[in-house]
């Protein structure tokens, strides 16, 4: 393909997707410019590990709750973790709060607009950054994320992309086709980005409602190899440490404010009790328990 008909492609598709995302875009409550950029913070990191659908109504309590950057800092340890619920990696909850409390503390409770203050800030990242650039103010960035990845690779190359971190490759293309034009280049990312969740899945691609599958080179080349290099594996939950680590926190979570678990009932809350110990050790390793001397749990009293 010419360098000119990869351009014109990709206008047509960016029309298209743009099109689709105005008829078909989720009413996820920080979309639509219905919240502040500390908001749009949030909801993403949230959704890292987590479906959209079901973070909404962790992300409405938490913003009631916890509205700025300044509110959360304040806020208990304990029940910042008891919030966090079971949105799962319960590490990221207390990140949220110290990137809150820096940017209450350094930057007067407004996030900074740079690309290289926002990943300065703790657990923020460049999928974050990129994204709260993109959606909360507006600035012309490629955001890349596995659901991207693996739509632009698709549609412009033909192949799954591969798993791991984004290689040079998927950012030069991320970078090439995202559309001149600041605006467009916001609906651009979040429209890939959605088609990626809802229609061009890992799994099994929703081909025939998909509003660019006349423009896809994988769809043309026969779908091959489809699914093989899923970007993340299905991880095995039943018996994992991540599993042990989450029945230790909801007994904690569940415990009356201020009050701990005896030792004795936290022995029976996991059967292999060399498991429990280094899950127990590794939570109060991350800071989200305190251990007291005679091995009784409980949430941090901070
Ligand atoms: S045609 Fe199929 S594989 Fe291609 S972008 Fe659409 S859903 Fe994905």
């Amino acid at each position: 393909m010419k360098a000119q008909d990869a351009f014109d492609a990709n206008a047509e598709v960016a029309l298209r997707l743009g099109a689709w995302w105005e008829a078909n875009a989720r009413d996820l409550p920080w979309r639509f410019g219905r919240t502040t950029p500390w908001g749009v913070l949030v909801s993403e990191v949230m959704s890292q590990q987590t479906q959209m659908s079901r973070v909404v109504p962790y992300w409405q309590s938490w913003m009631e709750r916890w509205p700025d950057a300044r509110a959360l800092a304040d806020a208990p340890k304990a029940e910042v973790i008891t919030a966090w619920g079971r949105l799962g990696y319960p590490r990221r909850a207390l990140r949220l709060q110290e990137c809150a409390q820096a940017v209450a503390g350094q930057y007067a409770d407004e996030l900074p607009q740079t690309y290289d203050a926002l990943t300065a800030l703790p657990g923020i990242g460049d999928y974050t950054a990129s994204a709260v650039l993109s959606f909360a103010f507006g600035r012309r960035i490629a955001v890349i994320d596995t659901n991207i990845r693996r739509v632009l690779s698709r549609v412009f190359v033909g192949t799954e992309s591969r798993g791991g971190a984004a290689s040079a490759a998927e950012r030069a293309l991320a970078n090439r086709v995202l559309p001149k034009d600041v605006k467009r280049s916001v609906t651009w990312n979040q429209s890939v980005m959605e088609l990626g969740a809802v229609v061009c899945t890992a799994k099994n691609p929703l081909c025939d409602a998909c509003p660019i599958a006349h423009d896809c080179a994988f769809l043309k080349a026969g779908r091959p190899g489809l699914g093989e290099k899923r970007t993340r594996p299905r991880q095995r939950f039943q018996g994992t440490d991540r599993q042990v680590r989450g029945l230790v926190l909801a007994a904690l979570r569940a415990l009356p404010a201020g009050t701990s678990l005896e030792r004795s009932k936290v022995e029976q809350l996991w059967k292999d009790h060399g498991q429990l110990a280094a899950c127990v050790a590794s939570l109060d390793d991350d800071g989200l328990i305190e251990i007291a001397k005679d091995g009784s749990l409980s949430l941090p009293q901070g």
